[in-house]
């Protein structure tokens, strides 16, 4: 392609919302055969809402979400934001919740957080945060985990003073079209993945929901990238699209890091093409354009 056809791309694509970053993005799109998406906030919604409570205790539903409230207050993770908004729903004045103070607060990255709040021990998180603090897990508990997960929702334990008090649900629905998107890429020779730091069960529910069949799940954001770099290896050129921070490490190992313009600007900056209306389509988008550009129809 010559230049001109390149800036000419590039202006396209930013008329379309679709922001190339560069002719070197442009040029590698074209040759991309294996897309792995990032899934909370970038096949789904991204605006988790607790659909579910399950208590195993015989304590009041609402001084149960009070005491994780308190907990996930100090989280800034979108499951944290679902659970405080939720237990706003036991409170007097949700514009002003009061929640208890909490201390020692830590949280666990891709895991959950803890805390304590009324001199009692708060954790919060997946059920492997639960096993490596050597809290037992009731097989009650893991019924409703499974269900739960069956359903493509987030399942989060919750432990009160080292017993597992409650399960929550958390459900994340996929955007619209989603599904569509995939099958279209398919049509054009390009595989798909689904890769998450949340759970094998849920993950391997959206894939379904989504028609993708290959999962990676329970993923760290240094893993997300190793696995970009695993699919290179195997002689794959790889898209990323992802939202989060930590997809960053992996929208850079990338051929072709996408990013979700909703999404949060570590992941925008590290980026070879911006999504800006944040549709899913825009990824066939910039193929297609950069397909035409380098007139490689295939
Ligand atoms: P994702 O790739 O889906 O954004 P993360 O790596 O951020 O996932 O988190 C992985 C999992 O860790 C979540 O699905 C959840 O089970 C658990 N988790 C992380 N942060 C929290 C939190 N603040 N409260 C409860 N659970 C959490
Ligand atoms: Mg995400």
């Amino acid at each position: 392609a010559t230049p001109t056809a390149v800036m000419v791309g590039t202006g396209v694509g930013a008329s379309q919302g679709v922001l190339i970053k560069g002719g070197q993005a442009l040029e590698n799109a074209h040759k991309v055969n294996c897309i792995v998406f990032d899934k909370t906030g970038t096949l789904t919604v991204g605006k988790p809402m607790v659909v579910n409570t399950r208590l195993l205790t015989n304590m009041l539903l609402q001084d149960f979400y009070i005491l994780i409230a308190a907990t996930e207050v100090n989280s800034e993770h979108p499951l944290a934001k679902a659970i405080v908004e939720y237990a706003k729903n036991f409170v007097e004045d949700k514009e002003n919740p009061a929640w208890p103070e909490a201390r020692d607060f830590i949280s666990i990255t891709g895991h959950g957080v803890k805390a304590v709040v009324q001199n009692r021990e708060i954790i919060v998180g997946n059920k492997s945060l639960i096993l490596d603090q050597n809290i037992a897990i009731p097989s009650d508990a893991e019924d409703i985990l499974a269900k739960a997960e069956a359903l493509a929702h987030t399942g989060i334990l919750v432990s009160i003073d080292r017993e597992v008090a409650g399960v929550l649900a958390i459900s994340d629905p996929l955007k619209p079209g989603a599904r569509e998107v995939i099958t279209i890429l398919r049509s054009m020779n390009i595989r798909s993945i689904v890769m998450t730091g949340d759970n094998w069960g849920t993950a391997n529910s959206i894939a379904k929901e989504v028609g993708i069949e290959t999962v990676i799940a329970e993923a760290k954001p240094e893993d997300k990238a190793e696995k970009v770099r695993d699919f290179q290896g195997s002689g794959y050129t790889v898209a990323m699209v992802g939202d989060g921070i930590n997809d960053s490490p992996a929208l850079v190992a990338a051929d072709v890091g996408m990013a979700i313009g909703a999404g949060t600007d570590i992941a925008i900056e590290a980026a070879d093409i911006v999504l800006m209306k944040n549709n899913l389509e825009d990824v066939i988008t910039a193929i297609d354009l950069s397909r035409k550009t380098f007139s490689r129809i295939r």
